[in-house]
């Protein structure tokens, strides 16, 4: 529709970032622009189902969506980060890359089990990243039942596979 098209013309693609062969999609215009960003924001916290305890974002895009959405859910903002910049004691979860593996990690303490938690990130392409922040939420007791995404590259078939997790995945644009 009309404000999908507006979202969307906020979006730049840089090729070959950041390396040769990728079509990097841009969200930092959509920030820029204030009415795109609060749209964006209202919609994204719109389609929740909610009530839901804590918004879990992933570092570092995920945090500006995640921080955003939480006052309008009223919820408060769990971090995800790549493992070794959280300050107390944590969990981990690693997840394969193309070539490698990578590691993200939460507070060990930053839910109480049984908590509704919302997983928010700018983008869902393999769905490699979201889908270990499910296990990670998951290993310490949250309910973890819906995410968001600004942008889903559905050719990747991340969302479909975090479906298949038992997530309802939605995202403003595709
Ligand atoms: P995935 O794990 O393959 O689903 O990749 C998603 C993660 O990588 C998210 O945290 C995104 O922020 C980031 N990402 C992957 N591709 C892009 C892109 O084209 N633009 C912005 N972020 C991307």
């Amino acid at each position: 529709d009309q404000r999908n098209d507006d979202l969307k013309a906020l979006i730049r693609t840089i090729p070959d970032f950041p390396k040769p062969g990728i079509q990097f999609r841009d969200i930092t215009t959509l920030l820029l622009d204030a009415k795109g960003f609060a749209d964006a924001i209202a919609r994204m916290a719109a389609a929740t189902v909610g009530p839901v305890d804590l918004v879990a974002g992933i570092e570092a895009r995920g945090f500006i969506f995640a921080a955003a959405m939480a006052a309008p859910l009223g919820a408060g903002v769990l971090l995800i980060r790549k493992d070794g910049k959280l300050p107390g004691v944590t969990i981990a979860e690693d997840y394969a890359l193309e070539y490698g593996t990578d590691r993200i990690a939460m507070h060990e303490d930053a839910l109480v089990p049984g908590q509704r938690v919302l997983l928010v990130d700018d983008l869902i392409a393999t769905g490699g990243t979201a889908r270990a922040a499910v296990r990670l939420l998951r290993k310490a007791g949250a309910v973890v039942e819906q995410a968001q995404f600004l942008l889903d590259l559905p050719d990747l078939g991340g969302a479909d596979a975090l479906r298949a997790d038992g997530l309802a995945v939605d995202s403003l644009m595709a």
